[in-house]
């Protein structure tokens, strides 16, 4: 049995910051899952947290565990739990829905209206033990290697991203190439895209975007990128955008460059409104444009095990360091200046 207390990776007040504290590890009820932390990766949402930007400062009410990525293996299940036991190696769904709002009720949880947070609105997983509701727990195909078991929600955005419309054969271009857009380049490979285009104006980025299977990888401030990527397709443009950037020139250059009656899907999430051409980027190009949000539960989930199964992903070059909790600051400024892919927090022990 564990004893009382574990380290956690703490939001201790609402300032920017963060203390690896001791703290009781987390009860459950009878619905709930003990999960002992394998490994937990860092989001670009928990640099926001660590800043204390303005976001997180409407949103979180610290003290707070943060981390909502990770992969570990259960330790206790609540006493009304079927189909998870101790010894399962599992991830999970952070988001937990209601259930009983309008859109959870017509089967899109994932756009609930109650929606709560895991390590955002409860305690997260930078810790060596994290509570979790048992139907938010997904078990781990047992093919699927530890290190990609702890990214599975952001590839889960990547892989919602993708399969949002039609993907195999068809020209894509994905613009912002951070850790998701490297993970749909690398999804949207194995489904049969062909020939995608990366824009991403950080260098190391985008040598991980050819590594990752983009055909051709702009700067967007070395040639323009609508030009290009029109002459690559015989000025047809792109039958599919991919937006992972958030930010404001990049999506208006992905529209630009997206042929007419083309189908856009929006990840990323810009700092404030954009300016947009509606009428000649949508209306008359009779674009089909999406907005992503989370994964669908569990829909995502299958399609993305299956994915891993097939070995058809390879994400390997996207990991770097791998820390122990109390390497935070480390962890996070080699985040910020853009030079790690995705970090691996240990709470348990580094392997060695
Ligand atoms: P990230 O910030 O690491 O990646 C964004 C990339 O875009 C960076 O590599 C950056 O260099 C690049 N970029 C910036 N300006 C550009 C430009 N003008 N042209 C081309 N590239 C440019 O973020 P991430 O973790 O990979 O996530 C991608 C986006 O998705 C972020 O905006 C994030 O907030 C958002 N997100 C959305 C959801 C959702 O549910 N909708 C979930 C997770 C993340
Ligand atoms: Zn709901």
């Amino acid at each position: 049995m564990p004893s009382a207390t574990m380290k956690a990776l703490r939001k201790p007040r609402p300032a920017p910051g963060a203390q690896v504290e001791s703290v009781p590890i987390p009860e459950i009820g009878a619905s709930d899952v003990l999960v002992r932390v394998r490994a937990a990766s860092i989001c670009g949402t928990d640099l926001h947290i660590y800043h204390w930007d303005r976001w997180s400062a409407s949103r979180l009410r610290p003290p707070l565990t943060f981390g909502h990525e990770f992969c570990g293996v259960v330790e206790k299940i609540g006493a009304d739990v079927t189909g998870v036991a101790p010894g399962d190696f599992v991830s999970a769904e952070m988001h937990i829905a209601d259930g009983v709002c309008r859109p959870c009720r017509v089967g899109q949880a994932h756009l609930c209206r109650n929606v709560k947070i895991i390590g955002i609105d409860a305690d997260g997983c930078f810790a060596e033990f994290v509570r979790i509701p048992a139907q938010n727990i997904w078990k781990v195909d047992p093919s699927i290697p530890e290190h990609y078991a702890a990214i599975l929600d952001p590839l889960g955005n990547a892989v919602h991203t993708v399969l949002s419309g039609p993907i195999s054969g068809q020209s894509v271009a994905v613009t912002g190439a951070g850790p998701i857009g490297l993970m749909a380049i690398n999804v949207a490979r194995a489904c049969g895209a062909t020939p995608i285009f990366a824009l991403e104006v950080n260098p190391r980025r985008r040598e991980l975007a050819k590594t990752m299977g983009a055909d051709e990888v702009i700067d967007p401030a070395a040639v323009d990128p609508v030009k290009r990527v029109r002459e690559a397709t015989d000025g047809e443009g792109v039958d599919v955008l991919l937006e992972m950037s958030g930010n404001e020139s990049a999506i208006q250059q992905g529209f630009e460059m997206l042929r007419p009656g083309g189908r856009a899907s929006l990840l990323g999430i810009t700092s404030q409104p954009v300016e947009f051409d509606l009428v000649a980027d949508i209306i008359f190009k009779g674009a089909t444009v999406y907005g992503i949000y989370g994964r669908k539960m569990f829909e995502t989930w299958v399609q993305m095990t299956e994915l891993l199964k097939s070995g058809k992903l390879n994400l390997d070059p996207l990991f770097n360091e791998r820390m122990p909790l109390e390497s935070f600051s480390d962890a996070f400024s080699l985040l910020e200046k853009g030079q790690a892919g995705k970090i691996l927090f240990y709470p348990n022990g580094v392997p060695a």
